[in-house]
């Protein structure tokens, strides 16, 4: 099959590899219709050095083999791929909680690849109708900030600010505005505050610029009533605390290194709640399908680049490079 192979610094190139090959009772062979660009597979492409194996961990396809063991799918079904592979026998596996799996591995990866195998538990059946597009969309890029979302509990009469106005940011204000909360913004890129605005944003803020938590202070009155961390920089870490009101909350998703927090000042004497959240569930799928199928909330309107495999390093460039307004690309491994 054709892969993208991770070369070098900025250097994609599509390579001849061999099939996956279905090598256990619950593995499913899963030819990939499309599959999304992540924020997280930046350093693949910015890094130096050759990246073996065949990466993507945003997937979606259409099955065309099944292991001896598997019942739920079969040849023909429209498949969305969950990266995490857990023991599938934990007390966490059992509830769809695989990031929680002691046995945790990597992921299911493959997504730069025309083919590539998952076990039959990582994958979720496309809704009818659901276009690959958007079914590649559902997994992390959407499905990591609307758990975020639920997690910290933003929803009406809140006011979210949510700092990070890439993918991430982006969707977590369409799905906080799903909920019912009023959302700020905070990004230093113009198009990608224009892009809040337009996704619903009530108030966009360029923190180079402004003082943000003072301006969020000033929106409010009082201070937000969560905040949610989508840009993976300290700084602004520090700020999604900082711009809460008493007893708020605070989700951290964006992966940023340390930060200094200071329990009295920030947290004890105010009441605040700060927490993490990862990579969604299996058991939010049906509850982001069902947000995208009665709300405004669509990940396919942050998409602005589709490139077929061939053009995966123009895709790539854009991306990270942030050039022609580039929010989210993804990559027409196929047609269905
Ligand atoms: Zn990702
Ligand atoms: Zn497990």
């Amino acid at each position: 099959m054709r892969a993208a192979a991770f070369v070098g610094r900025r250097r994609i190139e599509i390579q001849d590899v061999p099939d996956p090959e279905i090598a256990a009772p619950d593995d499913v062979l899963v030819r990939v219709i499309r599959s999304g660009i992540c924020g997280s597979d930046k350093r693949l492409y910015l890094s130096d050095g050759a990246k073996p194996g065949v990466h993507g961990h945003e997937a979606a396809g259409v099955v065309v083999e099944v292991g001896d063991a598997v019942t739920r799918v079969g040849e023909g079904d429209g498949v969305v791929v969950y990266d995490v592979i857990g023991c599938g026998k934990c007390a966490f596996c059992l509830q769809g909680q695989f990031t929680y799996c002691p046995q945790r591995k990597g992921g299911v990866s493959g997504g730069f690849g025309e083919l590539l195998v998952a076990p039959e538990r990582n994958l979720m059946r496309m809704p009818p109708r659901m276009p690959f597009d958007r079914a590649c969309l559902m997994s992390d890029c959407f499905g990591t900030p609307a758990k975020a979302v639920r997690r910290v509990g933003a929803a009406a009469p809140d006011t979210v600010a949510v700092f990070g106005c890439g993918p991430i940011g982006l969707n977590a204000i369409m799905a906080a505005k799903a909920y019912g909360a009023g959302v700020i913004a905070v990004d230093p890129v113009q198009y990608r505050r224009e892009a809040a605005s337009e996704l619903g944003a009530n108030h966009a803020i360029d923190p180079e610029n402004e003082d943000a938590v003072g301006r969020i202070r000033e929106l409010t009155g009082t201070g937000a009533n969560k905040a949610m961390e989508c840009s993976a920089n300290p700084a602004a870490g520090r700020q999604c605390i900082e711009c809460l009101r008493p007893e708020g909350r605070a989700v951290f998703v964006g992966e940023c290194g340390k930060l200094e927090i200071s329990p009295s000042a920030d947290l004890i004497r105010r009441d605040i709640t700060i927490m993490g959240s990862w990579y969604m569930h299996l058991s939010d799928f049906p509850a982001n399908v069902h947000l995208c199928d009665t709300t405004g909330a669509d990940p396919l309107r942050v998409v602005t680049h589709t490139v077929p495999l061939e053009q995966i390093e123009a895709g790539f460039a854009a991306f990270c490079d942030m050039q022609e307004g580039c929010l989210k690309a993804i990559v027409q491994m196929a047609e269905p």
